[in-house]
This record gives C-alpha cells, sequence and structure tokens, in this order.
C-alpha cells in the first residue's frame, strides 16, 4: 500500500496551492487530480482577476500552478477517490484504478460544481455569452445587456454586483418571489437597474455567431418570449464535490464541508479541506488557493508538532 505525509484529492487551485505548501515543508506529499485536471477554471478562456496575472487563460494559469507544485515535488497522480475510511489514522482513500492510499493526514479540495440549465444552445455559448460567475465575467458586460437566472441569494448577489457595470440587469425568476436574505432582497428592489420577471423559466440560448439573447416560457400561462442580451448569468446554484464524505465529516444542509476558521480542519483531526467544497460565499481561485496554503499549513503542523492546538 502506498503512504504519504499529505494526500491532496484535487487539482485545482485548492488543491495544487495546498500541494506547493506541503511539499515546500519537506512533506511527503501526494495529488490526486480526479476527472478533471486544472478544476473549473479549464472551463474559462479569459481571467482578469488573478493577482500576477493581466489576463491569461484558465488552461495556461493552471498549467503553471501544476508545474510549480510538480516542481517542489508534488506527486500528481492522474487517479480519483472513489471510497474514504477516515475511521483512524492513517486513512485510507481508494482511487478509481484501485490504488489503497494511506495518507497521515488528508486535504480535500475537491471543489463544487456549478449548477447547469442544460438548455438548447448552452453547450454552443458556455464561456462565451453565458456564464456562471458575475465577479469573473461581470466586467466583460460593461455597459451591456444582462441577464441573471435564479431566485436565490445567489442571483441577488449576482444582479447587485452586475448593476455596477451594466446597462441593464434582468432577473429571470421560477418562483413569485427572491428567497434568501431580506437586506439583500432589499437592495435588488431598491436598484433602479435591475428588472424582475417572476414565474418565468428559460428555454433555450439564442444566437448564431454570438448570444443575442434568451427564449422563456411563463411557468403559469406557458406564454412563450423572447428577450435580448449581451449575456446571461446563470445562478442556479453549486453542488459541492463531497458526495464521498457523507457520514464520516461534518458538512451543512447543502454538504459543503464545515470548516474551522483559519485552519481548515474539518470534524476530524487530520483532515482538512480547502476551496470551493468548503466556500459557500466566495468561490474565487484566489482564495481557494489561499486556503489550500492554510490547510498544508496545518496539516504541517498537525503532524510536526502534534497535540498542540493548530491556532
Ligand atoms: C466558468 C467559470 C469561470 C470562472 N472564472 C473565474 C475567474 O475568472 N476568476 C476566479 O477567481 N474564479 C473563477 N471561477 C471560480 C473558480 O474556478 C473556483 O473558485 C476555483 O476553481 C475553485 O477551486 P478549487 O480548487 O476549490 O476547486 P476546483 O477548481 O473545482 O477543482 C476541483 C478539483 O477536484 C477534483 N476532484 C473532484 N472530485 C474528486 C475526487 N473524488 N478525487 C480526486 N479529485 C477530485 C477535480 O478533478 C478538480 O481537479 C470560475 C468558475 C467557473 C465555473
Amino acid at each position: 500500500m502506498p503512504d504519504t505525509h499529505v494526500l491532496i484529492l484535487g487539482a485545482g487551485p485548492a488543491g495544487y496551492a495546498a500541494g506547493i505548501y506541503a511539499a515546500r515543508a519537506g512533506l511527503t506529499t501526494t495529488l490526486l487530480t480526479g476527472s478533471t485536471p486544472g478544476g473549473q477554471l479549464m472551463l474559462t478562456h479569459e481571467i482578469e482577476n488573478y493577482p500576477g496575472y493581466t489576463n491569461i487563460s484558465g488552461a495556461d494559469l493552471m498549467t503553471t500552478f501544476q508545474q510549480q507544485a510538480q516542481a517542489v515535488g508534488t506527486r500528481i497522480i492522474m487517479e480519483r477517490a472513489e471510497k474514504a475510511d477516515l475511521t483512524k489514522r492513517p486513512f485510507h482513500i481508494t482511487t478509481n484504478a484501485g490504488t489503497v492510499w494511506a495518507a497521515d493526514t488528508l486535504i480535500i479540495a475537491t471543489g463544487a460544481s456549478p449548477r447547469w440549465l442544460h438548455a438548447p444552445g448552452e453547450d454552443t455559448f458556455r464561456g462565451k455569452g453565458i456564464s456562471v460567475c458575475a465577479t469573473c465575467d461581470g466586467f466583460f458586460y460593461r455597459n451591456k445587456k444582462v441577464i441573471i437566472i435564479g431566485d436565490g441569494n445567489t442571483a441577488a448577489y449576482e444582479a447587485l454586483f452586475l448593476a455596477k457595470v451594466a446597462a441593464s440587469v434582468t432577473i429571470i425568476a421560477r418562483g413569485n418571489r427572491l428567497t434568501g436574505e431580506h437586506n439583500l432582497i432589499q437592495q435588488v428592489h431598491q436598484e433602479p437597474k435591475i428588472t424582475i420577471i417572476w414565474e418565468t423559466e428559460v428555454t433555450a440560448f439564442l444566437g448564431t455567431e454570438k448570444l443575442t439573447g434568451v427564449r422563456c416560457r411563463h411557468t403559469q400561462t406557458g406564454l412563450e418570449t423572447t428577450l435580448d442580451a449581451d449575456g446571461v448569468f446563470e445562478a442556479i446554484g453549486h453542488i459541492p464535490n463531497t458526495q464521498l464524505f457523507t457520514g464520516q465529516l461534518a458538512m451543512d444542509e447543502n454538504g459543503y464541508l464545515m470548516t474551522q476558521k483559519y485552519t481548515g480542519a474539518t470534524s476530524i483531526a487530520g483532515v482538512f479541506a480547502a476551496g470551493d467544497c468548503q466556500e459557500v460565499i466566495h468561490r474565487q481561485a484566489i482564495i481557494a488557493a489561499g486556503s489550500g496554503a492554510i490547510a498544508a499549513l496545518s496539516a504541517e503542523k498537525f503532524l510536526t508538532t502534534p497535540g498542540t492546538p493548530l491556532t
């Protein structure tokens, strides 16, 4: 059975940053990439908010992360964790190739997958008119017309964020009210740039060369309409990739891992989490990378000074 001081699950910004810090601390460090080496950023062509890069594609940015992690000694294995036994240390992780890793510490950096609508036209315009992240892509819609699909907290946040840059923001809500924080909803209702279309669902994304709008259907009357837009932001939620740990680690009601502030510690000593799998609000690469570094530093402290508090 291969063993390692630190086993990292995930090859996004959180996983690679954890790899860089753990390997540089002199720990044997192994990273399982899962099925998407590079993580969610592989879906985006332009990143303008990662410090140090004025404009870089997701793939190029993640290649530098990978090269840096490897250069300092992180062993990178293109396998996915399929089973976890966290009942005792070393923890045992079984991969899709059948390898069982014995890990003194585990860093979970498996991310969260955005929910997509799966409506016709989405594949054509994904990343080219359709986005799932206003903080990431809002800037590209300065003084343009945008639509937000969703009626929860995320939709409200995205709408307020986009109202600062876009010419107009239309929220398409399936229900007849916005759900979520009262304050946030009040701000949405008070923002003159935001219009809400109630009881409506998007049935298709329209356009030829570029996205020009959406087709919608009223959920009560079935009436179909089209709406023009330069960009559409889907805000219908994320699914944290944490199913592997159900029943073993403490999670919130949506499956996000519960972690301790400042350390990334989970409910089991020696297991840490970083990035979007434990980040409910600020799902951003820089934040994921920072939390990966924190988790690795905590793992190092856990291994080198056992029994002392992590903070
Ligand atoms: C379209 C899009 C555009 C974005 N643009 C930006 C942007 O411009 N700027 C910005 O800051 N943020 C952006 N984001 C958000 C950013 O991508 C995420 O916040 C960040 O990638 C989270 O990093 P992470 O390491 O936590 O997880 P992820 O990047 O999601 O990586 C998760 C990793 O875990 C692996 N994994 C999953 N399950 C397993 C398993 N069982 N075993 C082993 N490995 C596993 C996956 O293969 C993957 O490598 C964007 C997101 C999307 C979807």
